[in-house]
């Protein structure tokens, strides 16, 4: 174990990672400077509560390396090039990630964990599989981005059997020494390449998640990169590569046949080739990528040994969060969807996969994406387009080139009444039997605080259709 006695640590970041981390080092006798790049009220105030406490806090100075620093904690989303980073790797100082401090804090007996990451899919899987230990009447929690902090579940009183864990490839690159039962990568697509630097570096650091793996590293059949990871991984001695697939499985393999959810990996009867899990409709939304977020979740569930019949229980107990394909209302035979939660491309291509006949409200701020790829391969299921926000000509364009035959509304405005002018929009084009579909394969910040406000502005419109 490491000592922190009297240790000089650094912490990189206030705000939702550093200020418990900050305490939690406190309370373990070291010695703590929080530096931090902003000087805002808000982190003003975190400030004042942290030095209340006897912790010393440099506001707007994220740069400068303390002295005497012997290890610096930092928020996941600091980018390893920062000048901060450069000081330390000059001066031999370890940098850890709150991932990493997690790690190296919990109890020698405590919970393992079952690890999930990808670039889209990871809090619905993270969630589904908890609700599958949870009804093979384990003590578990889904933790990470939503829920309980991992910090709080590897610290806190509560006693956990096993963890559900969320893991972003920011946290995965500063959590070196971690070493899950079993993980899953869902799918590698292009996202936060500014951060890593490349599409090799952000699959790199996704693949971490793998080593050390004990008893099964899970892998997206579809995604032949997710597979490239696993072999690249270091792991302990038996642990297995299982892979997931919406068609038949191979040995090894779960999947989907005849509508049945099917483990070919860990069969209980040694009589049988194959379990059978759960049924396609048992998953909620039954939507392709949603089917493979469960078959990920039950191969986790099933590699730490949970029977089959906890799967289908802990699916059917589910319920997606709001604004990840949320079914808001049918209005004149024609349904409104909400997948506000669809902020790139990628996720967007699942969510449109997903829908014969569609009405696609889209756009806001693009982060540098393009659409061709996307727009081309939904071009045959578009009924129109009504299209928001700031990077909309992209959108825009994309369609003239691949979809020129579908109608398109452009929204040139940005005001709080927009999001109502755009359901009234897709509300003409739809013919009985469509789906209005709010995916914008953009993030929100253009016009919204987030993508729940966004979704919500949808969900109020579609109810004032409605009325
Ligand atoms: P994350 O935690 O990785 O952001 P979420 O579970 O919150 O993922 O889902 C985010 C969005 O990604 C959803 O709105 C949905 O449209 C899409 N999505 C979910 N699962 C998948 C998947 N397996 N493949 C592609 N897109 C997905």
């Amino acid at each position: 174990p490491f000592e922190f006695q009297g240790k000089h640590v650094t912490v990189a970041g206030l705000g939702v990672s550093g200020v418990p981390a900050a305490k939690v080092l406190h309370g373990l006798g070291a010695r703590v400077t929080v530096v931090n790049d902003g000087a805002d009220e808000r982190a003003r105030a975190q400030a004042a509560e942290l030095e209340a406490l006897g912790i010393t806090v440099r506001l707007g100075d994220g740069d400068t390396l303390p002295d005497g620093t012997e290890l610096i904690v930092t928020a996941p989303g600091w980018k390893p090039t920062k000048p901060l980073f450069t000081a330390a790797g000059q001066a031999g100082v370890p940098v850890w990630g709150d991932v990493e401090l997690a790690w190296r804090l919990r109890r020698p007996d405590s919970a393992p964990w079952l690890a999930v990451t990808g670039t889209n899919g990871k809090t619905t899987t993270v969630q589904m599989l908890a609700s599958i230990l949870k009804a093979a009447g384990l003590r578990t929690a889904a933790v990470g981005n939503i829920g309980v902090s991992l910090l709080d579940a590897v610290t806190g009183d509560e006693e956990y059997d096993v963890l559900a864990v969320e893991l972003s490839s920011y946290q995965l690159h500063w959590a070196p020494s971690l070493r899950a039962h079993s993980a899953a990568v869902l799918n590698l697509a292009p996202d936060h390449l500014d951060w890593h630097g490349s599409m090799e570096a952000y699959a790199a650091d996704k693949g971490r998640i793998y080593e050390g793996n004990r008893v099964a590293c899970v892998y997206n059949v579809a995604d032949k990169a997710t597979e490239d990871l696993v072999r690249e991984a270091d792991v302990e001695e038996g642990c297995r590569a299982i892979g997931f697939t919406l068609g038949s499985p191979a040995p090894s393999q779960l999947g989907v046949v005849d509508g049945i959810l099917v483990d070919r990996a860990f069969v209980e009867n040694r009589h049988k080739n194959a379990q059978e899990l759960a049924e396609v409709s048992d998953v909620n939304p039954p939507a392709p990528h949603n089917i493979a977020n469960a078959l990920a979740a039950a191969a986790l569930a099933r590699a730490f040994g949970v029977p089959a019949a906890a799967v289908r229980d802990g699916l059917r107990a589910f319920t997606p969060d709001a604004h990840r394909i949320a079914h808001v209302a049918d209005v004149d035979g024609v349904a409104y969807v909400d997948d506000s939660k669809a902020t790139n491309t990628h996720a967007t291509e699942a969510s449109l996969a997903a829908y014969e006949s569609i009405v696609w409200i889209a756009g806001g701020l693009a982060k540098g994406a393009t659409f061709d790829e996307l727009v081309a391969g939904a071009a045959k299921r578009l009924r129109g387009a009504v299209l928001i926000g700031a990077d909309r000509a992209l959108i825009r364009e994309a369609l003239a080139r691949h979809a020129p035959e579908v109608p398109v509304v452009d929204l040139d405005r940005t005001d709080t009444g927009a999001m109502l002018q755009a359901v009234q929009e897709a509300r003409r084009l739809a013919r009985p039997g469509d789906t209005v579909l709010l995916a914008p394969a953009c993030a929100s910040m253009d016009m919204f605080t987030n993508y729940n406000q966004r979704g919500d502005a949808f969900a109020r419109a579609v109810r004032e259709l409605g009325a």
